[in-house]
């Protein structure tokens, strides 16, 4: 309890919240504490990564143990596997243990296509051998892709708000959603879809999540009139 005190304080680690999941203290910890396949530690190793970047410490856990959570942290400061880590760690185990194989289990939303495909190039590498099947959604993926037989959807709100309208997509299966780049996403006017898309994230344990460089409040505020019992991670300097 101490210990993870003097960890947040040395990484500048800030959280509001209650129960506060321990951060991480190595990647080691990913094995020997949190259980993951060997597989995907293999995985995270051949990212030659020496530790965890501060965000990595504190969100890892958070999202394993199933809270919600605002993770605010400066650009280049390794959000992406931040969520993307707890997210195929959950999936693997699930998997293994066999309780509803089918539907649509994690969406990361982001706010352009470029971004979506950065966070393509780092799940293609954390999943390699894990048998998960992932997706970037596009025009041409709408059209020819089972999103049943889909586990993990990177996408632009836009077009999978448009997909959930028509019900060419069924959203209720899905236990991990994040907004990354959540800034930007409310910037550029995509409420109105994120909206439709958290309403279509009937699932009971559901986990939804923002990351974001920089988090107004009037975003938080609408954020935490939804969200349940969310905790904030905050590394860097303190937000506006
Ligand atoms: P952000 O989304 O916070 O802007 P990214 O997730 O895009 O940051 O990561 C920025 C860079 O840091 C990427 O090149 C990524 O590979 C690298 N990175 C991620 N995690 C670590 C880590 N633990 N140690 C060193 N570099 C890392
Ligand atoms: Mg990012």
């Amino acid at each position: 309890f101490e210990e993870a005190n003097v960890i947040r304080k040395q990484f500048r680690i800030r959280v509001a919240g209650s129960d506060v999941p321990a951060p991480l203290k190595t990647f080691d910890e990913l094995g020997s504490k949190y259980g993951l396949s060997k597989r995907l530690q293999q995985n995270v190793a051949e990212l030659g990564f020496s530790e965890p970047t501060p965000i990595q410490r504190q969100a890892v856990p958070a999202l394993l143990a199933g809270r919600e959570l605002f993770a605010i942290a400066p650009t280049g400061s390794g959000k992406t596997l931040a969520f993307l880590l707890p997210i195929v760690a959950w999936l693997r185990h699930q998997a293994t243990h066999g309780e509803g194989q089918e539907g649509l289990k994690a969406v990361v939303l982001s706010p352009t296509r470029e971004l979506a495909a950065q966070s393509a190039r780092c799940l293609l590498l954390i999943v390699k051998g894990l048998k998960l099947r992932c997706s970037l959604l596009s025009r041409a993926t709408a059209e020819g892709t089972d999103f049943f037989k889909v586990d993990i959807l990177l996408a632009n709100p836009l077009r999978l708000a448009g997909l959930v309208s028509s019900k060419q997509i069924n959203l209720s299966s899905v236990r991990y959603l994040v907004m990354d780049e959540a800034d930007k996403l409310f910037d550029m006017n995509f409420v109105e879809q994120i909206d439709c898309i958290i309403a279509a994230c009937t699932h009971p344990h559901v986990v939804r999540a923002l990351f974001s460089a920089t988090l107004p409040q009037g975003v938080e505020e609408l954020a935490r009139s939804v969200l349940k019992d969310p905790l904030r991670v905050t590394v860097g300097e303190r937000n506006t």
